[in-house]
């Protein structure tokens, strides 16, 4: 079971709404399949004029999020950092 680890800024009253907590916004847009890529732009699209998308986009860096946060994908990310992909060790051993 994952645990969705809740940024600070989700709680903070002075921002106005965020795009993606829109009741019409599916929160499935921020987990696509990793090769559907119309769903990944849309979800970039929204995450646009969010006024917390760099400190989205931290938050997922740092807490090596899964799903597309602050406009960025896990690949994206991954690439940003420089980190391997969750449960998987930092280096693979050839046999
Ligand atoms: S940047 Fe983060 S908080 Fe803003 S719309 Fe995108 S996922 Fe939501």
């Amino acid at each position: 079971m994952t645990t969705l680890r809740v940024p600070d800024f989700v709680h903070d009253s002075s921002l106005p709404p965020l795009p993606c907590a829109s009741h019409r916004i599916d929160p499935d847009l921020f987990f696509p399949h990793w090769s559907d890529s119309t769903t990944k732009q849309l979800a970039e699209a929204i995450c646009g004029p969010c006024p917390v998308r760099d400190a989205c986009r931290a938050h997922g860096r740092d807490q090596r999020e899964r799903g597309i946060w602050g406009g960025e994908t896990e690949t994206q990310r991954r690439r940003a950092v420089n980190v391997p992909r969750k449960g998987t060790s930092k280096r693979r051993v050839r046999t």
